[in-house]
């Protein structure tokens, strides 16, 4: 099946990428992608954290020179390479981002949390001694915010992070308790015009991607239609990964376009 766009994937750049960014446009041209997007890991949030391994920061110029090579090399061709960053929330970095985010020509920028107050969820210490009520209520409220930042982005990204990691006997995050902060970050977003993407990089018994259904399917009924594929990649195989299933998926909630950005315009492709 062909894939047509893939807006996220992370190669050598980022500190948890494994290959050469290269190889991942490689394998999103052989899936027959007209949209592929590069999008490393800019953890600026990460400076903020304390107890758990630092993580290398991504060293943007680096970053910037490589990818404009292979957007020269790709120029013409039937798949256009796009540049951009994963930008990881926390309350303090947006001061940094204002001033880093708008030094370089991106064609897409990711707003993610990844990290809680310190910690990153993947660790699973954040819900250490934590009701689910805490750890959840905590994220809707920093998901909120992150949807209101000043500085620019485009898509948001995996919402519902944290329930890839807890241990919590009903993971959900669709719960009636959690309606209300669910709908005021759907409206955020809605009103702001951005983007929410299906990511499908989830290790996961039950769940295949993020959000889960039903808030997709809020999404859709408050009058939401950017949505967008993103497999979020680290690894050449996993390029595309699991895209029929999300497009059946998104076209039986009614979407019919992907939304893709190049130089921060948002374009459609028609979801096949
Ligand atoms: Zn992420
Ligand atoms: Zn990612």
């Amino acid at each position: 099946m062909r894939v047509p766009s893939d807006s996220h994937s992370h190669s050598k750049y980022s500190h948890d990428g494994r290959v050469k960014a290269q190889a991942l446009i490689e394998r999103a041209r052989e899936l027959g992608m007209e949209y592929f997007a590069v999008t490393e890991h800019l953890d600026r949030d990460y400076k903020y954290c304390s107890g758990e391994r630092l993580i290398p920061q991504l060293n943007l110029k680096r970053y910037y020179n490589g990818v404009q090579k292979l957007r020269e090399k790709y120029q013409g061709s039937d798949t256009y390479v796009a540049f951009g960053v994963e930008a990881g929330y926390s309350p303090k970095t947006t001061e940094y981002y204002l001033g880093e985010l708008p030094k370089y020509d991106f064609d897409v920028i990711i707003n993610s949390i990844h990290t809680m107050d310190g910690g990153d969820a993947y660790f699973g210490k954040i819900f250490e001694g934590k009701t689910q009520d805490e750890v959840y209520n905590r994220y809707l409220d920093l998901l909120y915010e992150a949807v209101c930042v000043p500085y620019e982005y485009d898509i948001i990204g995996h919402i519902g992070y944290v329930t890839r990691y807890v241990k919590f006997e009903e993971y959900t995050l669709w719960q009636p308790k959690y309606f209300e902060k669910i709908d005021r970050v759907l409206k955020a977003i809605i009103e702001r015009d951005k983007t929410v993407e299906i990511n499908t990089h989830i290790r996961h018994a039950e769940m295949r991607y993020l959000p889960e259904k039903p808030i997709l399917q809020r999404y859709y009924e408050l009058g939401g239609r950017n949505v967008t594929f993103s497999s979020d990649a680290h690894l050449v195989e996993s390029v595309g990964h699991r895209y029929e299933e999300v497009s059946a998926l998104a076209k039986e909630i009614g979407f019919t376009h992907w939304t893709v950005y190049k130089k921060r315009k948002a374009y459609k492709i028609e979801i096949e």
